[in-house]
């Protein structure tokens, strides 16, 4: 049973497991540190998935319970193109209700509830201090800009960043007449209302934008960068194929594989994939591939004669290549333990989409990165990622759209050499080393979270009489 007097908070992650993660990790710190009690309700639309409950099965369950909401229905207002954050602010929108009723239960049963943690419209963005200093001004520039923000000819400046081009800023801003345009400037108008922002970052990462955003600007909330928040020990992950992979792992020699992924969603197009796989071939270096099927029926089932299952993305590949390979590398369908992949010494580079997950989760192991964004705020990313931290390099894409085999190849080659590859993996390692402080015991990091937990004293202070209280620690 619950202790009632102990201080109760509930988290409510949007959909997609990139959310989950984060927030589950941020559950499990908190209770190392505090006696906080925390219940994480989850709204769904659709049945839980594996990877839902497998997360949510590392929780400490005496300290931290799991609810999922009723699955929402969306069919009549979700056509076919509706973009991501959409789908994502009406699945939250359409469980208010069934939240509510979440919360007066957890009230009647005299749990002290004291805050609730929102991951505000779910976008995996607002984890990150760059995209937070953007959508803090977003407003501001809705009002100023006229013209699609992809149009300007000069890049946007946020105060401590990079400079960012309009075409590169996260998915929802490059059509302003969009319904995901609307929501997300909906909740960038409403941040003000939050009590605190934390944000799943560490000062040594972002300098430039933490600094600025932690000397509060009139009317912004204190903002406490709590990460890097990664998964660490998941639950019954045994049901999650890929143990095969950590066996093949364990053969090849220390620092010699490219591990390719795209993060829990993303896909390639059909001539990608071949591009892809030809390129790593091409290449000849080791890597463990994490594929999927195609996003796009560019291919014509005519001449292209799929042997075998189509939901089986290993038929995509050029003919011959799990063969010629066989020795090179080992490709997986779908899903990979990306954790302990990336923890694994034979890995030596990471070729990703740039989710924020990934890139934490890349830097807290010392693994340089190749920056391949695909959708969110990607292309953001990957642009702090090559010139702000410098622990990635980033391919060219050709006039076509795609980026060729040649240059897949070499750009692979250059990450995994030794002597070029050097200066970025001393980079990296040097963030390594400051993650771990930055959540060690008196790092920045920790220190943030013990704030968010101290502020409600201050608060009561402000309401005492003036001189009527006594410290005692
Ligand atoms: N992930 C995984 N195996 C996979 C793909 C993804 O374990 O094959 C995990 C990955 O470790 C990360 C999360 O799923 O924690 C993906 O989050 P990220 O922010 O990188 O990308 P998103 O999926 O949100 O685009």
């Amino acid at each position: 049973e619950h202790d009632s007097s102990s201080p109760h908070i509930v988290m409510v992650p949007t959909p997609g497991i990139g959310h989950l993660i984060p927030l589950v990790e941020c559950a499990k710190r908190i209770v190392q540190i505090s006696s906080i009690q925390i219940s994480i309700v989850v709204p769904t639309k659709g049945p839980p998935t594996q990877q839902q409950r497998s997360v949510l099965a590392a929780l400490p369950e005496e300290r931290v319970t799991s609810t999922f909401l009723p699955s929402v229905n969306l069919d009549d207002e979700v056509p076919p193109n509706t973009k991501m954050e959409t789908i994502i602010c009406l699945t939250v929108v359409r469980s208010l209700p069934a939240l509510r009723d979440h919360l007066r239960g957890l009230q009647g049963s005299h749990h002290n509830l004291t805050a609730l943690v929102v991951d505000l419209f779910g976008t995996d963005a607002f984890d990150i201090g760059m995209c937070l200093s953007l959508f803090l001004h977003l407003p501001q520039l809705d009002a100023q800009v006229s013209c699609e923000f992809k149009d300007m000819h000069e890049p946007i400046q946020l105060p401590g960043c990079i400079p960012v081009h309009g075409k590169d800023l996260v998915d929802p801003l490059q059509d302003r007449t969009n319904d995901a345009y609307k929501w997300l400037l909906h909740h960038c108008k409403r941040y003000k209302l939050a009590d605190g922002i934390l944000v799943n970052s560490f000062n040594k990462l972002e300098e430039g934008a933490l600094k600025i955003l932690q000397n509060h600007e009139s009317g912004t909330p204190p903002i406490y960068p709590v990460g890097p928040l990664v998964q660490t020990g998941s639950g019954d992950n045994a049901k999650v194929d890929g143990s095969e992979c950590l066996k093949w792992l364990d053969e090849q020699p220390r620092e010699s594989v490219l591990f390719v992924s795209f993060g829990s969603g993303g896909t390639l197009s059909y001539n990608q994939i071949l591009e892809l796989a030809h390129g790593l071939e091409i290449s000849q270096q080791k890597f463990l591939w994490v594929l999927r099927s195609p996003n796009d029926e560019t291919f014509n089932a005519t001449y292209f004669s799929i042997q075998g299952n189509r939901n089986d993305p290993l038929v995509f590949l050029p003919k011959g290549f799990l063969d010629r390979t066989k020795e090179q590398g080992l490709v997986i369908p779908m899903w990979a333990p990306q954790i302990k992949v990336l923890s694994h010494a034979a890995i030596a580079g990471f070729l990703s989409h740039c989710g924020w997950n990934s890139i934490l989760e890349s830097v807290v192991n010392g693994v340089p990165l190749i920056a391949w964004p695909l959708y969110a705020e990607q292309k953001m990313n990957a642009i702090m990622l090559t010139k702000g931290m410098n622990v990635a390099i980033r391919p060219n894409v050709d006039e076509k759209g795609l980026i060729s085999r040649e240059e897949i190849a070499k750009i692979v080659k250059r990450l995994m050499d030794f002597e070029e590859g050097k200066v970025i993996r001393n980079q990296v390692n040097d963030l390594m080393d400051a993650a771990a402080r930055a959540v060690g015991e008196d790092g920045s990091s920790t220190k943030a979270l013990y704030e968010v937990d101290g502020s409600e004293c201050l608060k009561w202070l402000d309401e005492q009489p003036r001189e009527s209280v006594s410290f005692v620690s």
